[in-house]
């Protein structure tokens, strides 16, 4: 009863009193709650206790940037409940392994973020933050408001209890468990018929070619893309597919929910959840350090993300005084690194060069570009392409080219045909290599 009405006052909070008129107003609320928060985090947190001995509670600026390895490192003196680091990877696992996602630890939900980079991260709520984290998804992401009906299907790697804190009288919530095939699930989702589809970009790709055929008829309202980058590409295949003007995204990471698409289509940053500041790469281009004035177990203060976003440069037609994002361009230790023609230094290309080098030349759509050295690239497209050498010659000139434009020595470029691990996230363009 208590988690119903936290996560109503939740929702009414972020749908109906945080609404400001401008950027100085909604930078106003921003500091008074870092403040707050702040004061929270130092008095409870044994690593920022430390570091405070030396810095000005006033100054959030001074405060050290921390990223996932740092937060790992620092995993049982970073969060505010004493949670031991061992303890909670062993519950988060055996969840994993069981399907089974009901256990807590001190009364907290322990959660695995996906291993992708190698390290696998953690993270904790408690059910305050849940029923929070709630009320503001659905603020935003309910397209009725909260007491119309709907039914909701989720796909997504592993469940957890923080998912099932959503279920109520009004809003079925269906889960899809992405180890299991797709096509064992035509049946139960014709049968749901969801409003709402929650799924990662790979599982909508999959449901689209279903739709198409006509096996799967669902017409969800709306559809939502998660955990994984959309490319342009499949977006454009999943509105054709669902006959959508929209494909609606959620920037949700273990870090927290970043991100929703407005009603214009627009991904706007959640300000009145995290204060962002942007850490620039290039023009438009910028590393995200966020700042999470509502997470209280384990506290995300200038944390960097590996991620790159883009800047919107128009303005939203929708009139939110969130910050407009362009795109999620991907991770940033998938930007591919070359050696430069004319000397021992590294050039970096951010994904989106890549990508186009496939885009620019063919039709492709399926594919997937993996640096597997400074030297070696791999492509991945199907069959009938890749008996098409005029395709092959296509993609190696637009790769010259961009190694012209860029300075940086071209590399073997291997054609293989494509391979999209199921479990895994999907990312067309990889690089499997550190510097
Ligand atoms: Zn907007």
């Amino acid at each position: 009863m208590l988690e119903k009405i936290l996560i109503l006052k939740s929702y009414i909070k972020y749908k109906y009193l945080l609404k400001f008129k401008d950027r100085q107003k909604l930078e106003k609320y921003q500091n008074k709650r870092i403040m707050q928060h702040l004061r929270y985090v130092v008095g409870k947190s044994e690593f920022y206790k430390n570091l405070y001995k030396g810095y000005n509670l006033e100054e959030l600026n001074k405060m050290p940037i921390i990223n996932k390895q740092i937060m790992m490192d620092n995993f049982n003196e970073l969060n505010t409940l004493g949670v031991n680091k061992e303890k909670a990877f062993e519950l988060a696992i055996s969840s994993e392994k069981s399907r089974e996602f009901q256990e807590k630890l001190k009364g907290i939900t322990v959660g695995l973020s996906s291993g992708t980079s190698g390290h696998r991260g953690l993270f904790l709520a408690s059910d305050a933050e849940k029923s929070v984290w709630a009320g503001a998804m659905f603020a935003k992401m309910l397209p009725k408001g909260i007491s119309s009906k709907y039914k909701i299907a989720f796909f997504m790697r592993a469940d957890s209890n923080l998912y099932q804190s959503v279920k109520s009288k009004n809003i079925e919530f269906n889960f899809f468990d992405m180890m299991i095939k797709i096509d064992d699930y035509i049946d139960r989702l014709n049968e749901f018929m969801p409003d709402i589809l929650i799924a990662p970009p790979q599982v909508l790709i999959k449901l689209s070619d279903l739709r198409t055929s006509g096996l799967l008829k669902v017409i969800p309202e709306k559809i939502i893309s998660v955990a994984e980058v959309l490319e342009k590409t499949d977006e454009e295949k999943i509105k054709k597919a669902f006959k959508k003007e929209i494909i609606h995204q959620v920037y949700q990471c273990t870090e927290g929910f970043l991100a929703y698409t407005c009603e214009c289509g627009t991904l706007h940053i959640n300000e009145d959840i995290v204060k962002i500041e942007k850490e620039y790469i290039d023009k438009n281009r910028f590393i995200p350090i966020i700042t999470d004035f509502t997470r209280k177990t384990q506290p995300i203060i200038r944390y960097r993300l590996n991620d790159i976003l883009v800047d919107k440069q128009e303005k939203c037609m929708c009139g939110s005084v969130y910050m407009a994002i362009d795109k999620i361009e991907g991770r940033e230790d998938d930007s591919f690194i070359f050696k430069n023609e004319d000397s021992d230094e590294f050039v970096t290309v951010y994904p989106d060069f890549i990508r186009r080098c496939i885009l620019y030349a063919s039709d492709i759509t399926e594919y997937r570009v993996i640096q597997l050295a400074v030297n070696k690239i791999e492509i991945q497209i199907n069959e009938v392409e890749k008996a098409d050498e005029s395709v092959k010659i296509n993609i190696k000139n637009e790769f010259y080219k961009l190694s012209k434009m860029m300075n940086f020595e071209l590399s073997q470029i291997n054609f293989e045909s494509i391979r999209v691990e199921s479990g895994k996230k999907l990312r067309r363009v990889e690089r499997k290599f550190k510097i």
